[in-house]
């Protein structure tokens, strides 16, 4: 019988230190796993993030510090990991590019920082794409902040897949580093980047498989792409678990493992809830929902290409890998009435008002455009005979350009800070009286929540509802209380 073939992820927390590393090589190897896909060691991107705004805003040589704090840290890392000479190599190589890039752009050296941010595009690209910069200034800086922040971020997942392929070797697998850049081919949007499936599966046919079929354990990186210009693209953050679906896709792996610090999904992000239940098995559907209801543990997309091809996921503890986890397959039998809770925090609701709407055509498409040519994806809506309601990620304030748009077609109101808190599971929308206990056990005597916003109806599976902030992790606990802790 022909190995079983794998694609495995890790993240932050499973790459936090020598140990975890070390422990996470143990689990891959046990698992017998052919592509293993790394994201950044803990806390690393946002460190990186931080030095990305530095260096685009007001860059200084105090960027240079958190450079030197990663580099530390990590060093600790590689000596803790007894590091080869061959990865201390890599490793220094990968901090010296880094530093040079910063140097260069401090320095105001600009052909050697756009050198290292579009490494072909003096010979391919420069005629074809109008808006790569010929010449990179002070201004291109500000002008492209997203492309050189993708970039300074790649470094966090570019460092751990080195410390993984050699904690890898040791335990006895023969290993090799593949830049993901090399597979994950996307578009242009850096920071939240759309995946070219045709092209992903070329070049993993071209790239991967040669080393899978050699019998190598390939060490790749989550979260990062490249864009035709030759730059460095990211999928959004947490995006390290799509990335490893967009792997297992064009591989057309038997299965993908999500190995994170938690012993699989549960009814409920067991840091909101105390008496979480884990959940065995989840169909396509219902994980889809909870991922994009904001269950962290699954990076809301990754489960499209995992349909799309038909290819389970298992989801299991790093440092407990014998306590059975969850998969999510096709389907499954069990059809509990409520399957988890999920809270999606540092939501934006938009009210937009105008007595124009009320029997006009095309109002809402003129809306949709304006959320389009931002390329802002709006999460919910409800909408009435002169109002219109949306949620979306983060704060709408950041959009200012897109802001004004809104105010021409009408009166805008906006309010940060807000949760959006969803039930999940079967046919949960043809249940009688469901709004009903919702409402009922979010009014206590001694707390009433408001609803804000209700969206019901469009998905069989999902009950979704927006509440002021500080009462998102309140209306967890007491749904959770009444669904499934019961
Ligand atoms: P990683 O670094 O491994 O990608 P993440 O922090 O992105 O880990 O995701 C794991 C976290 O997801 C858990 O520590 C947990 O707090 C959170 N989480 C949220 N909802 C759920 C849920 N329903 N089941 C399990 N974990 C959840
Ligand atoms: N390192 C990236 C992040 O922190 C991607 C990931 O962890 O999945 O967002
Ligand atoms: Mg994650």
């Amino acid at each position: 019988m022909s190995k079983k073939l794998t694609v495995a992820k890790f993240g932050g927390t499973s790459l936090a230190d020598a140990e975890a590393i070390r422990q996470s090589a143990k689990v891959a190897i046990l698992h017998n796993v052919s592509v293993v896909v790394v994201s950044a060691t803990s806390g690393t991107t946002d460190e990186l993030l931080r030095l990305a705004e530095s260096l685009t805003k007001k860059p200084s040589i105090e960027s240079l510090k958190t450079i030197e704090s990663l580099k530390i840290k990590h060093q600790k890392i590689a000596s803790g990991l007894k590091l080869s000479a061959h990865a201390t190599k890599n490793l220094d190589a990968l901090f010296t590019r880094l530093n040079n890039l910063a140097l260069s752009i401090i320095a105001k050296d600009y052909p050697s920082a756009l050198k290292e941010l579009y490494p072909s595009m003096r010979h391919v690209y420069r005629q074809r794409i109008k808006d790569i910069p010929s010449t990179l200034d002070g201004s291109s800086l500000n002008r492209y902040p997203k492309r050189i922040s993708d970039h300074v971020l790649s470094y966090g997942e570019r460092i751990s897949s080195v410390l993984m392929a050699d904690a890898l070797e040791k335990a006895g697998a023969k290993t090799t580093v593949v830049d993901a850049r090399k597979i994950i081919k996307t578009d242009r949007n850096h920071r939240f980047a759309t995946p070219l499936v045709d092209e992903i599966r070329f070049h993993t046919e071209e790239l991967l498989v040669p080393e899978v079929k050699n019998g190598k354990t390939v060490v790749t990186q989550g979260f990062i792409g490249r864009a035709p210009d030759s730059s460095t693209t990211t999928l959004g953050r947490g995006g390290s678990d799509y990335s490893a679906a967009l792997f297992a896709e064009a591989l057309n792996a038997d299965e993908l493992q999500i190995w994170s610090d938690v012993p699989g999904v549960a009814t409920a992000d067991p840091r909101i809830v105390k008496n979480t239940r884990q959940i065995d098995l989840l169909t396509f559907q219902e994980a889809a929902e909870l991922a994009t209801a904001g269950a962290k543990i699954l990076y809301p997309k990754t489960i499209i290409p995992m349909r799309r091809a038909n290819i389970p996921v298992y989801v299991g503890h790093t440092f407990q890998p014998d306590t059975p986890g969850t998969r999510i397959e096709k389907s499954s039998s069990k059809k509990p009435l409520a399957t988890a809770v999920s809270l999606k925090p540092k939501q934006s609701l938009v009210t937009l008002t105008t007595e124009q709407m009320s029997q006009e055509f095309g109002y809402l498409a003129k809306i949709f455009a304006i959320f389009a040519r931002h390329k802002v994806s709006i999460n919910q809506i409800s909408t009435s005979e002169i109002a219109v309601a949306f949620t979306l990620d983060g704060y709408l304030s950041s959009h200012a350009q897109m802001l004004g748009e809104l105010r021409e077609l009408g009166d805008v109101t906006i309010e940060n800070g807000m949760s959006l808190v969803s039930l999940i599971g079967n046919d949960i929308n043809n249940t009688p009286g469901l709004a009903n206990k919702i409402f009922a056990c979010l009014e206590t005597k001694d707390s009433k929540i408001a609803i804000r916003m209700i969206c019901q109806g469009a998905s069989k599976h999902n009950f979704c509802f927006v509440v002021e902030g500080k009462y998102g992790e309140e209306s967890v606990r007491k749904l959770h209380e009444e669904f499934i802790g019961k």
